[in-house]
């Protein structure tokens, strides 16, 4: 069968079929990629604690036979991960005691995050919700209704941040729904999405999502996930400039990864790429240092240094903010 035959046909598809033939095992990532698994640090018990899911856009970027692709390492279970790494615990953020409650997290002034949903399209193995019992996130018609309510009673809430999990992952009526719903609240300004749906699974961005953003009485602000210049294919693209051509405010946000995007040009040709198709870098992340991730870790003194040699490369537009997360703080923590 030939793949190129093959990959006409699933990107013909809708985002619901392209996300039930993404990959779910590391033996057909592998074959799909022309790498033996035997060859690769890989582990099964890596992947049975956090399962593979890649959608065959997101793997399409990667090049074949390269098995230190910086796309790659994003998404493969290794046996690194089932190291113990000193100061990496299950929930570094402290994020879960209030998620599992009301479907909100209200940590910072004026700014709720709205966990609509603990899955993903894609499973990056350096997330920190990787240890969260995503059962207990699911969004649930009872915890909606909690978290709605929520909003409409404190009126010091000028944002939400929808957020995940995806919240795109949502179908396009009951994302509709919610976005109308908070369209009602008098107070909101704003709605902000989190999704790495433009990046991984770009034909989830369709003609309807884009009516209910475009109809919405609030500002819509989407931020995308993006870590490397090689995830911006040309459906990417497409995705990208239906949103900005549409009004809607685009940034990025990254997380500073050892062995995918830890150095200067990789970063710099990111920022660039992302700009050219009118995304505007946002944050990047510093690791939050959550179980099994701890072999991305890219010590804050090594990031400070990545950083500010971007920063003397690019114009100031370009230069992501460099932050962190800190359990308990008021807001992201800059480094720079
Ligand atoms: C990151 C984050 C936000 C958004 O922060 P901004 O600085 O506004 O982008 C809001 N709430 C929580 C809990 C967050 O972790
Ligand atoms: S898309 Fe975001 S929330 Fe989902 S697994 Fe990747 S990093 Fe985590």
């Amino acid at each position: 069968m030939s793949e190129q035959l093959d990959e006409t046909l699933h990107f013909g598809k809708n985002w619901q079929q392209q996300l039930a033939e993404a990959f779910t095992t590391i033996n057909d990532l592998c074959h799909y990629l022309h790498l033996s698994p035997d060859d690769l640090p890989v582990s099964k018990a890596a992947a049975d604690d956090f399962p593979l899911r890649v959608p065959l856009s997101f793997a399409a970027c990667m090049e074949k036979g390269n098995p230190y692709d910086p796309l790659l390492q994003q998404v493969l279970p290794v046996k690194a991960e089932l190291f113990a790494y000193p100061g990496f615990n299950r929930d570094p953020v402290g994020d879960l005691p209030a998620a599992t409650r009301t479907g909100v997290i209200h940590k910072y002034h004026g700014r709720v995050l709205f966990i609509n949903t603990g899955s993903c399209a894609i499973n990056c193995r350096y997330c920190f919700r990787r240890n969260f019992p995503y059962y207990d996130l699911q969004l649930s018609k009872q915890k909606e209704h909690a978290a709605i309510q929520y909003i409409q009673e404190d009126t010091g809430i000028s944002e939400v941040i929808l957020s995940g999990g995806d919240p795109l992952l949502l179908g396009d009526t009951r994302f509709a729904k919610l976005i109308r719903q908070l369209g009602s609240i008098k107070h909101l300004k704003r709605i902000r999405l989190h999704s790495r749906l433009p990046i991984v699974l770009p034909a989830r961005i369709t003609d309807e999502l884009i009516n209910t953003l475009v109809q919405s009485s609030k500002q819509i602000i989407f931020v995308v996930h993006c870590n490397h210049a090689n995830e911006i294919n040309t459906r990417v693209i497409a995705a990208c400039k239906q949103l900005k051509n549409n009004g809607i405010a685009l940034f990025n946000q990254s997380v500073l990864l050892k062995g995918v995007n830890d150095n200067v040009a990789a970063l710099c040709e990111l920022s660039e790429q992302l700009f050219t198709h009118g995304v505007i870098p946002y944050y990047l992340h510093i690791l939050d240092k959550a179980t099994g991730t701890g072999h991305f870790e890219v010590p804050e003194a090594e990031a400070l240094v990545l950083i500010k040699h971007v920063q003397a490369r690019l114009p100031g537009y370009l230069v992501p903010k460099l932050v962190k997360e800190k359990a308990g703080a008021m807001s992201k923590q800059y480094i720079l």
